[in-house]
């Protein structure tokens, strides 16, 4: 298995990155029910290349250049192998003195890269969805302290509560407001700029609209890498709006936070270290395999009141100062992820990092130019970090609206059927877009190159 995962790392071109099998063949491959007797490791690997292999999109491949990438690194594959051969249980502090320990120890050094000050303290999580619900979660129980017991359903004494983020902002902050109880009506959708930025002075309007209308705004998330096109809200700005209002302030840098730590992008993070949390996932851009974001807080007194909670049977004598994981977020049973983090941040450097993040930025300035400089395709978004969003607009064709949106989805479809490169869209100002986001760790000039290639011949191809 290590020798069949060294081959896949080095020759794992060969596959389309976009799997082509029809939904319901793998299902239709395998037996409908557990074997009775063990089988060999050799019979399920055999299976594993048969079955699954052509089942599989490959994220780790340097053609994927869709949504956000994740890199199973080689130091980042080979912790996940030891962390599955350790099966830490880091609930406690001495059910896993390492993977606890590790964790803050990595998080801190993470801290240091990103320009956060050191009263910023850090937990790791599955996900940056999960990131998003602890802050949110965090910010009510800060807001409504008895919220813990008494809930907040059915109080006279706890108005309507408001959370704020721009119509940019990732889904998961909607999901996270809809699983608290709150309802998605009371998040509030701040209004973009042209760079597709929170406007401030929206913000602070929609705050005293909610006050106004006896409402209590609890929490305000900015991003800082949108899902779509990467833009950078301007934390600096709306820092200050949420310390007059005492509200808390979430960032949400899970894609963009990386691009922090090359210090000619240090400013993005300008305005952060005046958050109440911070996320930041290293399994986007910090080339560590998915499952890991880095949340950040600055209240961890309030985040523990939000979380701890020990039945008898985890009452331990332990030293008072020791932390024990399950007091910070929904799960008791924690594995062991700062092992991944802690080999990739070793193995690489802080320059290592550094000298792919920029490499990636680089390239989607170049990537942009050559959008720009081509007649047929036109840009729709600035490009902050390393996500660029264009779409063709052919000189040879008179089309409307409609069928500009209904061609860029062939064209789409078309360059991703080349299975050398996977490509995905969003909608910005009503058009249908083609994103690129490099990130992958393996993601060359080569690579982007060969895209603009595809992406030229297909929209050949649809215009003949
Ligand atoms: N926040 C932002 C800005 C994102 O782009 C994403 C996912 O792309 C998330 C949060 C959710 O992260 P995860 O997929 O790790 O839950």
């Amino acid at each position: 298995m290590l020798d069949w995962t060294a081959d896949y790392l080095q020759e794992g071109e060969r596959y389309p990155v976009l799997s082509r099998v029809e939904p319901g063949w793998i299902r239709s491959s395998l037996p409908a029910a557990a074997p009775e007797r063990g089988e060999s490791m050799g019979a399920i690997l055999r299976d594993f290349e048969r079955v699954l292999v052509p089942g599989l999109t490959h994220w780790n491949q340097p053609g994927f250049l869709a949504y956000f990438a994740s890199s199973g690194s080689g130091p980042g594959v080979l912790a996940e192998f030891l962390t599955a051969a350790l099966n830490q249980q880091a609930m406690l502090w001495r059910t896993s003195p390492a993977a606890t320990e590790l964790e803050e120890v990595v998080l801190s050094w993470l801290r240091q890269l990103l320009g956060l000050p050191d009263a910023f303290e850090g937990v790791i999580y599955d996900g940056g969805s999960a990131s998003n619900f602890h802050a949110l979660a965090a910010a009510i129980a800060h807001a409504v302290p008895d919220a813990g017991t008494r809930g907040l359903i059915g109080r006279s004494d706890v108005p309507p509560l408001r959370v704020y983020a721009s119509e940019q902002a990732h889904s998961s902050i909607d999901k996270a407001v809809m699983l608290l109880g709150m309802g998605r009506q009371s998040l509030v959708k701040v209004p973009v700029d042209d760079q597709f930025r929170m406007r401030p002075a929206a913000l602070a309007s929609a705050i005293a609209a909610d006050r106004r209308a006896g409402c209590r705004p609890v929490a305000v998330v900015a991003t800082v890498g949108t899902t779509s096109t990467s833009s950078i809200d301007p934390v600096n700005a709306i820092a200050p709006i949420c310390e007059g209002e005492g509200v808390w302030l979430h960032v949400d840098a899970a894609y963009g936070g990386a691009a922090a730590i090359v210090p000619d992008y240090a400013s993005i993070f300008d305005g952060v270290g005046r958050a109440d949390s911070v996320s930041v996932n290293p399994h986007k851009w910090l080339f560590t395999p998915l499952d890991l974001s880095a949340f950040y807080c600055r209240r961890f007194g309030a985040f523990r009141h939000a979380f701890a909670l020990t039945p008898a049977y985890l009452q331990t004598d332990q030293p008072p100062d020791v932390r024990n994981l399950m007091d910070t977020g929904i799960s008791l049973g924690r594995r062991f992820r700062a092992l991944k983090l802690w080999m990739v941040m070793r193995y690489f450097g802080a320059a290592g990092l550094r000298a792919r993040i920029s490499n990636h930025l680089e390239l989607a300035k170049r990537f942009a130019a050559w959008v720009d400089h081509d007649p047929d395709f036109e840009r729709l978004a600035p490009v902050p970090l390393s996500v660029v969003c264009f779409r063709a607009v052919p000189r040879a064709r008179e089309l409307d609206a409609g069928a500009l949106d209904q061609l860029n989805s062939r064209l789409l479809a078309r360059v991703n059927a080349s299975g050398e490169v996977l490509l995905s869209h969003t909608r910005l100002n009503g058009h249908y877009t083609l994103r690129m986001a490099i990130g992958h760790i393996r993601t060359e000039e080569a690579h982007v190159r060969r895209a603009w290639q595809i992406i030229r011949a297909a929209l050949s191809g649809l215009c003949q």
